[in-house]
């Protein structure tokens, strides 16, 4: 009747990725699991909320990401990005209502924004996780789910910075370029040596768009 996989086994291991668990360990992964599943848990919210704050029009943090927008090429909205975002969302929050449900829980009152959500989601996780990881019976599936969540919504948030766009120096006749990032602070125009900070380089046209016009 008992599936053997329930019976006391001589040896234990991880439920996740099958090392062998301390005789005296009382969740069902190893220490490595358990610490990465609540450091990317605690993580998520951030990386998430960066995300969200690149693809909502009107709230991007500067002048250049709206000119990327405008200038249709180099669009910083991808359709695999939103996805990500709401398969994010759906994933986290999909087990909190599974854990409220296993672990006889009271699940959390849900935020408006999608944002909050997925940080109520986190914390929410974060603060049952030791719990989960003794008795839940998919514990597998959530330690494989959260990294693979973690994975795409990191990916997608550094793909964001690295894409970068091409801005045409101000100094009359150089026509030199320079690179800008979401995370560039200052650049030097190697045509001419004029150095810009971040403000400066906000102010500068995009390379594409200043030829045709
Ligand atoms: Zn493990
Ligand atoms: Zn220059």
């Amino acid at each position: 009747m008992i599936p053997a996989e329930h019976s006391p086994a001589p040896t234990r291991t991880c439920h996740a990725c099958h090392r062998a668990l301390h005789p005296t360990a009382t969740a069902q992964v190893c220490d490595h699991c358990h610490q990465h599943t609540a450091r990317r848990l605690a993580d998520l919210p951030g990386l998430y909320a960066e995300l969200d704050l690149a693809l909502t029009p009107g709230r991007r943090p500067s002048a250049v990401s709206v000119r990327v927008t405008c200038s249709g090429g180099q669009l910083p909205f991808k359709p695999h990005v939103a996805d990500c975002r709401t398969d994010a969302r759906l994933v986290l929050t999909g087990w909190v209502r599974d854990w409220a449900d296993v672990l006889d829980q009271q699940a959390p009152v849900w935020p408006v924004g999608h944002v909050e959500q997925v940080a109520v989601a986190c914390e929410w996780l974060r603060w049952r996780w030791d719990r989960a990881a003794r008795v839940h019976p998919a514990v597998d599936e959530i330690v494989g789910e959260i990294r693979r969540v973690h994975r795409e919504v990191d990916e997608a948030a550094r793909g964001r910075e690295e894409r970068p766009v091409w801005l045409v120096c101000a100094t009359p006749e150089c026509g030199g370029q320079l690179r800008f990032t979401v995370s560039t602070g200052s650049a030097t125009c190697s045509g001419c040596g004029a150095r810009y900070d971040r403000i400066a380089l906000t102010a500068l046209p995009v390379a594409g768009r200043a030829t045709a016009a």
